[in-house]
């Protein structure tokens, strides 16, 4: 029989949590799996020296995920085709601006019977419409991909604290496959169907971890915060029924809904920044620098592209909680609209 091999596409904060969970369960099913786990790194100099190399030696993530020890049998790849070769699984896990320029670079590339899974949160909108990631990654490459997204915060789930997630996967056997790549005692996996409801979770939920952050900002309190969170997983839905047939009301209450709006929204990167966006007055771009150390906000982002989205549709005021996020960060309004205006 011919065993799958798997590639994890990026090495960020998320990336590298992920592939210390991918690289210890291809462990567990040795005639399932080839026990090699290439991770294609966006090359960068770390302290004089590629940080590809030093991953390799140190057999630790030191730049995006440090302290956490990576199995031995994943491999560090500075070139994404180099990394890709041969591979029958791809976990895409990349910030959502550089995904379309990493397919193209992988485009021709792929086994035909490859399959792939996006646990990128974020939207790929163009101006002809929405599309999902695992749509853009699956009509690039020709192959099939699943999503995976969840309340999980990349350095809680290194450190093995007890998660779920969710896996949207239109192919039952697809669905064992990854199953068995990402479930971990630790980090509990549900399969369901609705892929576009589970990837659009993900992505609209950094949206309202901004509002979070701006009333915390504002120093609002416990009651605000979750009526933001209600009103933005309302939105969420509601997005999702618009615009995208087959979203199932379930999907909402499954870890990649409610759930990551919570986790998100209480300790996440977005509501961080976007609180300190309030307190110091400095622009986003500027903050992400100072505050992340490389890693890559989402939320603002995607604001922006669901704004541009539904402009165009003239539907900007159905949406009053993704508007303000969008008109506080872009067009200074006045951070008090996230509750004046919604
Ligand atoms: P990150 O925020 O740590 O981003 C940094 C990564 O981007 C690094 O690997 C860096 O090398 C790479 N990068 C920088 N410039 C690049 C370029 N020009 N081209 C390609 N890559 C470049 O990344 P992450 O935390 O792994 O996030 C990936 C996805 O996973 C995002 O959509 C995020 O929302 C999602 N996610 C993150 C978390 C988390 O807690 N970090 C949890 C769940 C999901
Ligand atoms: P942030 O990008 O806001 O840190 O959110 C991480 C996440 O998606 C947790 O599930
Ligand atoms: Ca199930």
């Amino acid at each position: 029989s011919t065993k799958q091999r798997v590639c994890v596409i990026g090495s960020g904060n998320w990336g590298s949590a992920v592939g210390k969970i991918v690289a210890q369960n291809v462990q567990n099913f040795p005639d399932l799996f080839e026990q090699e786990v290439r991770q294609w790194v966006f090359e960068e100099d770390y302290n004089g020296e590629k940080l590809t190399e030093v991953i390799n030696r140190e057999h630790e993530n030191v730049k995006y995920l440090k302290g956490i020890k990576l199995p031995h049998n994943i491999v560090a790849v500075p070139d994404v085709v180099e990394a890709s070769k041969g591979a029958n699984v791809l976990v895409f896990v990349l910030p959502h601006q550089f995904v379309r320029g990493v397919c193209e670079k992988m485009k021709g590339h792929v086994a035909h019977d490859a399959r792939a899974i996006s646990l990128i949160k974020g939207l790929d909108i163009l101006p002809e419409g929405i599309t999902l990631f695992s749509e853009e990654i699956g009509r690039i490459l020709d192959i099939n991909c699943a999503a995976l997204s969840g309340a999980n915060i990349a350095d809680e789930v290194a450190q093995e604290k007890f998660c779920e997630t969710t896996i949207g996967c239109r192919s039952v056997e697809d669905g064992e496959t990854f199953f068995k790549l990402f479930h971990t005692p630790y980090f509990r996996v549900n399969v369901v169907r609705d892929y576009v409801g589970v990837e659009l979770c993900g992505a609209l939920k950094n949206v309202v971890a901004v509002g979070a952050g701006l009333s915390d900002g504002l120093k609002y309190g416990s009651n605000t915060k979750a009526a933001i969170i209600r009103r933005g997983l309302m939105e969420m839905r509601k997005f999702g029924k618009t615009f995208f047939g087959g979203v199932e009301s379930e999907t909402f209450f499954e870890s990649c809904g409610v759930a990551d709006l919570i986790t998100t929204c209480s300790g996440g990167r977005n509501r961080k920044v976007a609180e300190a966006f309030v307190t110091s007055g400095k622009p986003i771009d500027v903050l992400e620098q100072e505050m992340l150390n490389g890693q890559k906000l989402q939320g603002t982002l995607t604001a922006a592209e669901v704004h541009e989205f539904l402009t165009a549709r003239k539907m900007v005021d159905e949406f009053p909680l993704f508007n303000t996020v969008y008109r506080v960060i872009y067009e200074g309004a006045h951070p008090e609209s996230i509750v004046r205006d919604i």
